[in-house]
């Protein structure tokens, strides 16, 4: 089992990773994609008239503030218009994809943190209100049954809270939890970059092998973002995972390069 999560920022090239996988899903391999949808849902919140708020934690994290209708957006972006494009695009290309956010079967399954502190103007302040969480629990129930009827699960946050709740979840962590409760051999994260850089924005400054035992020392690389895909691949490989690769989606074949060994392999 291969767990692949596609990211959501400008330059992916959704139709070279489909084609990849429907070769790979047709060949007998089993895997699940996961993806974003962060980029186009800051375009149509600033077309809607509710721009992103984004919010930097005192320990440095940047993430988005996710208020009621931010989260009827960020639904609209991730299981409408991304889902349902992916989808449509393997159903083209002859696999029968089924998608479904992890509120469906609960699949995704975690604490709503209603409030986070954001530093604003050199001080720490309260902001409630909050529709955000982590997977801690991956349902792999309604999973295993579309697998093992042929289907290629497609998923995307949102996750449910223990009470139900849409929260919205980092998709890296949630598929580093997927692929850690699949016991998948690998976890590609794919995303616009070449993988995880020594000197952000230098190509050329590619960090190539990051062992197992040592990831959160790399977290010194990664800005922003990338943070949360290093530490995604801190968690998949302490539950268990082989290997997890950062790779390259914006052309060719992104999932066979990547388990190739191009891009940053963890193992
Ligand atoms: P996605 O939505 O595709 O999953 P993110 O935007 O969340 O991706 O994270 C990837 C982004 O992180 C890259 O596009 C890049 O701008 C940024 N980044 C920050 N630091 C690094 C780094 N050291 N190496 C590679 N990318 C980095």
């Amino acid at each position: 089992m291969i767990v692949v999560k596609v990211g959501g920022s400008a330059g992916i090239d959704y139709d070279a990773v489909c084609a990849d996988l429907a070769t790979r899903w047709k060949a007998g391999e089993k895997l699940i994609l996961v993806h974003g949808g962060s980029g186009e849902t800051n375009r149509v919140a600033e077309a809607l008239g509710h721009p992103p708020k984004f919010v930097t934690s005192p320990s440095g994290y940047t993430s988005r503030f996710t208020d009621r209708q931010t989260l009827e957006i960020f639904e609209m972006v991730y299981c409408g218009k991304i889902n349902k494009g992916i989808v449509e695009r393997l159903q083209r290309l002859g696999v029968n994809a089924v998608g479904l956010s992890g509120l469906d079967g609960r699949i995704f399954e975690g604490r709503h943190k209603d409030s986070v502190r954001a530093v604003e103007n050199g001080k720490v302040k309260i902001l409630r209100g909050d529709h955000t969480g982590t997977v801690e629990k991956v349902n792999t129930g309604l999973i295993e049954l579309l697998l093992g009827a042929g289907y290629l699960p497609v998923l995307t946050p949102p996750a449910s809270s223990y009470e139900g709740v849409a929260i919205n979840v980092d998709g890296d962590r949630a598929a580093a939890a997927l692929a850690v409760a699949l016991k998948a051999e690998a976890l590609l994260l794919l995303s616009n970059v070449p993988g995880l850089l020594r000197a952000y924005p230098d190509e050329a400054s590619l960090i190539r092998q990051i062992p197992a035992d040592d990831v959160e020392s790399y977290l010194e690389f990664a800005q922003d973002r990338m943070k949360k895909k290093v530490l995604g691949a801190a968690e998949a490989v302490a539950g268990g995972v082989k290997r997890v690769i950062f790779g390259d989606a914006r052309a060719g074949q992104p999932i066979t390069a990547a388990l190739d060994g191009a891009g940053t392999v963890v193992s």
